[in-house]
């Protein structure tokens, strides 16, 4: 998977920067100010073309909590969805990528789409027919990481 950054033959000069040129997070800002994005937005047929379903509502539900400790305060961590610095003692969520943000900004996106709109980690779905497209597509997207890997493990006895 190309990342923007590849296609557009750029650094990110910093977080705050990137947050600023991601356009999932674009997405799930217009989203959590409560506009629409299906009006309008990709009705390819194809899932390389649109966004992928919500994700799974158990999983959704079962996203840990975390509350924001002093040094990631004083670090000024930031809610990449809002670009709001996170309180002390703040409650957010925690997504298997180890990204925070705000419920308030992350589940209306999650009820959408199911990946991180900073780093597109993509939690699992209630869609079959996405999962099946998962299945099929993963080899895939994934080989320069396994070529990667299979030269570096001795072969298997
Ligand atoms: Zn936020
Ligand atoms: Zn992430």
């Amino acid at each position: 998977m190309t990342s923007y950054f590849d296609e557009h033959d750029c650094e990110p000069t910093n977080p705050e920067e990137q947050y600023r040129q991601n356009a999932l997070l674009e997405l799930a800002r217009s989203l959590m100010q409560g506009l629409d994005i299906d009006s309008g937005w990709m009705d390819a047929s194809d899932w390389d073309q649109r966004l992928p379903p919500p994700a799974s509502k158990t999983v959704v539900q079962n996203l840990p909590l975390h509350r924001i400790t002093p040094q990631q305060a004083d670090k000024g961590l930031k809610c990449p969805v809002c670009l709001l610095e996170f309180e002390e003692e703040e409650t957010v969520r925690e997504m298997p990528c180890k990204h925070l943000f705000h419920s308030s900004c992350i589940l209306p996106w999650l009820g959408k789409t199911n990946s991180c709109p900073l780093c597109r980690f993509e939690l699992p779905t209630d869609n079959p027919d996405y999962e099946e497209f998962k299945k099929d597509k993963q080899p895939k997207r994934d080989i320069g990481l396994l070529l990667a890997t299979d030269a570096q493990l001795p072969s298997r006895t």
